[in-house]
């Protein structure tokens, strides 16, 4: 459902490898050609949230310079957690679909005024997770704003937005940091470069997804899976190896397994560890490399993205048996 109230209050100011593309949007609000909707998509860990926060903190400050002021009526309420022309609906916990009651919530929202005689502003994340019935009820307002409204929409995976929504919004589409853009941000919160790369070429060149894996949990559960992996490698039983990972951990395994499986098949097509992702893995990879065809490799890749896709859609039930149906294959093709 939508809320009108938020916490915490949105930071004005974008992340550092962000400041570019918030300069040419600032450019554009300033020269009076933001579109009325945005598409920002890009993979989960790039920071769309935070180039959308610094748009929508500068859409509704009342003097904005490069950033919002910080101090006018407009970002006062912003920073205290409720802005009346601000309603951002996103996913509920738990719930895999925004659902049309939102979207009647938002249609309402655009056919009012602005309270403070500025901007309103819609902000729908992720946007690929309204169902089709969501979507259609969004289509109206999309065409036919009124005045001073902006909608910005946040995607990871753009494709699965209706293409008259997309079609309807300006595209821009954030690839990951270049690392130089990124990694002294990083460096700053892990407190060292070293670390700071390791960890971003573990995620994938994405700085906040790799803050996120540097987290102590999220450390654990790495290094739980990698004595998994280890022990399959050894001949383990792979059915009570899934007995003894969390259910809850399964997308983080099946995330961990894509990469690592992305680092096999690179190893094993060029020889050359110098393009994996998870370089205090070779040695491990190096056993796994001899006993399995690059061939199997892909299969296995296809079977997991095909498994994450499932999961994120709700399609299965059972993570246990996700688990362990994954396990089995691993261990089939370390064995082989
Ligand atoms: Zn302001």
């Amino acid at each position: 459902m939508a809320e009108l109230s938020a916490t915490p209050p949105l930071d004005p100011a974008p992340l550092p490898w962000l400041v570019p593309r918030f300069a040419e949007l600032a450019r554009l609000a300033d020269a009076g050609r933001l579109p009325h909707a945005l598409l920002l998509s890009g993979p989960r860990g790039v920071g769309k949230r935070s180039l959308a926060d610094a748009l929508i903190a500068r859409t509704l400050c009342a003097a904005p310079g490069q950033t919002a002021c910080g101090t006018c009526h407009g970002c006062a309420m912003l920073a205290s957690g409720y802005h009346p022309d601000l309603l951002r609906v996103e996913l509920e916990e738990g719930k895999r679909q925004i659902r049309i009651d939102a979207i009647r919530e938002v249609n309402a929202f655009v056919a009012q005024t602005a309270q403070q005689g500025g901007y309103r502003v819609i902000l729908i994340s992720p946007a690929e997770t309204m169902n089709v019935a969501a979507a259609n009820a969004l289509l109206k307002s999309l065409e036919e704003p009124g005045g001073r409204t902006l909608f910005v929409l946040l995607a990871d995976i753009p494709s699965r937005l209706l293409p008259t929504i997309r079609s309807r919004c300006q595209h821009w589409s954030l690839a990951p940091p270049e690392e130089a853009a990124c990694l002294p941000w990083l460096a700053q919160r892990l407190g060292d470069e070293e670390e700071a790369r390791f960890w971003l070429g573990l995620a994938g060149g994405l700085p906040l997804a790799a803050l996120a894996q540097a987290e102590p949990a999220s450390r654990a559960l790495r290094q739980q899976l990698l004595e998994t992996f280890e022990a399959l490698v050894r001949g383990a039983e792979p059915v009570a190896e899934a007995a003894r990972l969390e259910r809850q951990s399964v997308e983080a395994t099946l995330w961990y397994g894509i990469a690592w499986l992305e680092d096999l098949i690179r190893l094993g097509l060029s020889g050359e560890p110098g393009g994996v992702r998870n370089p205090d893995l070779l040695p491990l990879y190096r056993q796994a490399v001899k006993n399995g065809r690059v061939r199997d490799w892909f299969r296995l890749l296809d079977y997991a993205r095909e498994q994450r896709r499932l999961l994120a859609a709700g399609g299965n039930p059972n993570p246990q048996l996700v688990l362990e149906a994954w396990l089995v294959r691993w261990s089939a093709l370390l064995r082989s």
